[in-house]
């Protein structure tokens, strides 16, 4: 399957910010963007904005995400929201294994493939993040990190899977610090991403969608959608305000 065969992905991640007004009328401007017929939005707001998200967004085009889940469908587990959760809200992506949660939350490997496994099995398209810091790079080990991330969710799961997962190459150096990859750079971490997951299982690569996330903005979309490997973009910063952001869902087609 070729690149031009996935259908894009463009995804708005709000992280904590916005208020219940704020966010449904961020949702109501992002669902009044021109949204080409090949090109899928969702954007995730803060947990507690999504069931007033998921209202207004009904009978629109944009799809909604959570920003975290937890693996268990439910229990003691004070503070977490579980996939049925998300499901029950009107969800159907979740972001899993973002850097800042890998980062201030003491997400791993081992809980990122959880909450994987926990969303397919419930139906929810996760969206897991994976991505080298500024010293991973340096140290020239970018390709063995963002290996390994991925490794530990694809081992864990049946083609049908892969197939249904979204991945997000997000350089931890370029999230929120206004410095983007370069597309031949993005590009080449993205192919490396598919052939990883190739090696699993061929035909379900060629149809995961693999997104590229940091500093996404505006006049940078098109150059890096452009690419052969790269299916989308998580957008955090600029998908806050939805002219920028519906610059970069027109840039998708
Ligand atoms: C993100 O939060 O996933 C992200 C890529 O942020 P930003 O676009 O602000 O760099």
């Amino acid at each position: 399957m070729t690149h031009s065969a996935r259908r894009p992905l463009i995804a708005g991640n709000w992280k904590m910010h916005n208020s219940l007004a704020e966010s449904v009328a961020l949702a109501r401007a992002v669902a009044d963007v021109r949204i080409g017929p090949r090109t899928d939005v969702v954007v995730a707001p803060v947990f507690t904005a999504l069931s007033a998200v998921a209202q207004a967004l009904v009978g629109t085009p944009v799809g909604l995400a959570g920003q975290d889940l937890h693996w268990e469908p439910k229990g003691a587990f004070t503070g977490a929201i579980s996939a049925p959760m998300l499901k029950d809200v009107g969800c159907s992506h979740v972001i899993i294994g973002h850097s800042e949660r890998r980062q201030y939350f003491g997400e791993t490997d081992e809980s990122v493939r959880n909450k994987t496994l926990a969303a397919l099995r419930s139906g929810l398209t996760p969206i897991v993040c994976v991505g080298e810091t500024l010293a991973e790079r340096e140290g020239g080990i970018t390709f063995e990190v963002i290996g390994r991330q991925l490794d530990a969710v694809l081992n864990a799961c049946e083609s049908s899977e892969i197939a249904a997962m979204v991945i997000a190459y997000e350089p931890v150096w370029a999230i929120g610090t206004g410095r983007t990859a370069k597309s031949s750079d993005a590009q080449l971490a993205h192919a490396f991403l598919r052939d990883r997951a190739r090696h699993k299982h061929a035909e379900a690569a060629d149809r995961t969608r693999v997104l590229y996330g940091g500093s996404v903005k505006a006049d940078n979309a098109a150059e890096l959608l452009a690419q052969p490997d790269i299916d989308g973009a998580l957008v955090g910063g600029a998908s806050l305000d939805a002219e920028t952001f519906g610059r970069i869902i027109r840039a998708a087609g």
